[in-house]
């Protein structure tokens, strides 16, 4: 496969320096494979940014999310102490917040619990409490903050950058968080929806590696999606595409969140799959009770998720008609009940997508559960170009590393 070359083709510096930013750890032969440029010229580049600090030599096995056993050769990886990024993931009930840094490896990890009918303004506040205790844990100071992303379940309008109204709750609908928190962290903050980070994660480290085209699919309190096309997030002409959970599936169906009728969040979310179970299932108050006793053989619990599969299935096989995915990724809570999920989901997609559509794709479980959208926020970070190399710093202590991405 080649690589698309942009007109204005960076130089090779800055084109080795994006690959390692995207990528995490790679080998000299990596870099000139996926560049499409001779080993002496990797070589000759690599040396002028390791003289520069801006590029580090690892051991064979390499560390973080791009460990890979048995390869010979080292990794190569962007100097750690160059900076560090933050992901926030901002969910119904939760927030968790994530300090990596640019060779892709978590050094903090946060998280705490929300109301559900939290305020909006509230739960900012308290991402950047969680955010000033994480790097205080990592040992990082603000000044190497190269960033930081943060995931929002709800359409967010990429040329205002404000929320639309089938989100979280009624507290953020119009509100512009990337400039919220840019101002209460006093750095440059990316907002976007959770489906797009939980794919751009996925892709990067996790189920979607290798992946041409990704869908992944993101069944939780909400139900939402993200595509990656060719490497890159899909986000269509103003930020919502890949709204999943709101295809119409029955226009007689229940009243939606936004306020439309019958979209398939309104059957297939976890309130949606607790409300189906009701009084007949006095233990299912969370989606982990509803899983548990469902894989647990409770014939009620299995019959509601093997349905919902089913209207996931048909959903995906019009994605797979439309977008012809190679990869459909399931993640979000209701992941966990895979086994139960997925066969009905396989029927209906082998049943109603075109057979060429649905013979190409492999539908998986994702691999990084509950960290995704935390991840994929890095991953947002560290995706994007703009003044990257001014902002990174490789003189500044290096931050101590313990916990890889995977
Ligand atoms: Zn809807």
């Amino acid at each position: 496969m080649h690589r698309e070359i942009p007109a204005a083709r960076p130089g090779n510096r800055e084109r080795v320096v994006e690959l390692l930013r995207t990528r995490g750890a790679l080998s000299r032969a990596d870099i000139a494979r996926l560049l499409d440029v001779s080993r002496a010229t990797v070589s000759n580049v690599v040396a002028v940014l390791q003289a520069a600090g801006l590029l580090v030599e690892s051991g064979s096995t390499g560390s973080g999310a791009q460990q890979r056993r048995g390869r010979p050769g080292s990794l190569l990886t962007l100097n750690p102490s160059a900076g560090a990024v933050v992901g926030i993931d901002f969910g119904h009930t939760h927030v968790r917040v994530i300090v990596a840094d640019l060779a892709h490896t978590v050094l903090a990890e946060h998280v705490r619990t929300l109301e559900r009918d939290h305020d909006a303004r509230d739960a900012l506040r308290m991402a950047s409490v969680l955010a000033r205790e994480a790097l205080a844990a990592a040992d990082v100071a603000q000044g190497k903050v190269i960033g930081v992303g943060a995931g929002l379940p709800g359409p967010i309008n990429t040329r205002t950058g404000a929320i639309g109204s089938s989100s979280i709750g009624p507290s953020w609908v119009g509100l512009r968080p990337a400039d919220e928190l840019g101002t209460l962290l006093g750095l440059p903050v990316i907002v976007d929806n959770v489906g797009n980070l939980g794919a751009l994660a996925e892709v990067t480290w996790g189920a979607g590696r290798g992946a041409q085209v990704a869908v992944y699919i993101k069944l939780d309190a909400g139900v939402g999606a993200g595509f990656v096309l060719g490497g890159r997030l899909y986000r269509g002409a103003c930020g919502t595409a890949a709204e999943f959970g709101h295809m119409t599936i029955d226009p007689a169906g229940p009243i939606c969140r936004c306020g439309n009728r019958g979209c398939l969040e309104t059957f297939v979310s976890v309130p949606a799959l607790l409300d189906q179970l009701g009084s007949r299932h006095d233990g299912a108050r969370t989606a982990q009770d509803m899983v548990r006793s469902a894989l647990d053989g409770d014939r009620a619990g299995v019959r509601v998720l093997a349905d919902a599969g089913q209207r996931i299935g048909a959903a995906v096989a019009i994605i797979c008609n439309l977008v012809n995915p190679d990869r459909v990724i399931i993640g979000g809570e209701l992941s966990a009940a895979y086994d139960i999920l997925v066969p009905s989901l396989r029927t209906a997609l082998e049943r109603d997508a075109l057979p060429f559509a649905s013979a190409q794709v492999t539908v998986c479980r994702g691999q990084l559960g509950d960290r995704a959208v935390a991840l994929g926020s890095v991953a947002a970070v560290l995706h994007s170009t703009s003044g990257f190399l001014r902002r990174s710093r490789p003189d500044g202590p290096g931050a101590e590393q313990n916990a890889a991405m995977r």
